[in-house]
């Protein structure tokens, strides 16, 4: 792969110089949750080594690559949560409502693998959600602080507020009093 960016001029040959179907790490899944617990937030989910490696976000994601969003890493998750929607009883852990938001596949944009990624600090990944889509990176600030941005791509949109325009389950089509009502 290498040797073939090396060997060509991209602002001269029509030849593709998008990586992002080329690299090994294809086709995992990625799952934003939203999840009402004692606030509203929003969980994004990254399946790296059959785990999902999980950040919550406050804010949740924007589609605006200048709206940075806070995103506390937190523990990693069973790969089997992805389809998780319902609701986290009274008393337990992360108590609320849990909202399949989106959930599509991802790929890693980097030449290290996405494991290498996550311990560096810094991931860059292709969204193919049903609502996310395209570039987005994920930084480390400090500790489990990072900053969850939208890339400049075709997807991205300094208009939108996707979280208001598509509420519902990415799953389900349901909202979040309808997923507690049917719990
Ligand atoms: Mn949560």
């Amino acid at each position: 792969m290498k040797n073939y960016y090396k060997k060509r001029d991209f602002s001269k040959t029509p030849e593709p110089s998008d990586n992002h179907q080329e690299l090994d790490d294809k086709d995992l899944v990625f799952v934003v949750q939203k999840h009402q617990a004692s606030s509203l937030h929003y969980d994004f989910r990254l399946q790296i080594e059959g785990a999902l490696e999980s950040w919550a976000v406050p804010k949740g994601p924007s589609l605006d690559p200048q709206q940075k969003r806070l995103a506390v890493h937190v523990e990693k998750h069973p790969y089997q949560y992805k389809d998780f929607e319902g609701v986290i009883p009274e008393g337990e852990y992360g108590a609320g409502t849990v909202m399949v938001w989106d959930k599509g596949s991802y790929e890693n944009l980097k030449q290290e693998s996405i494991s290498q990624s996550l311990e560096n600090g810094e991931i860059k990944i292709f969204l193919k959600g049903e609502k996310l889509k395209g570039e987005f990176t994920l930084v480390k600030m400090k500790e489990d602080n990072w900053l969850l941005i939208k890339g400049r791509d075709e997807n991205a949109d300094s208009e939108a507020n996707i979280l208001n325009s598509e509420p519902n389950s990415a799953l389900t089509g349901r909202n979040l009093k309808q997923i507690k009502r049917e719990a």
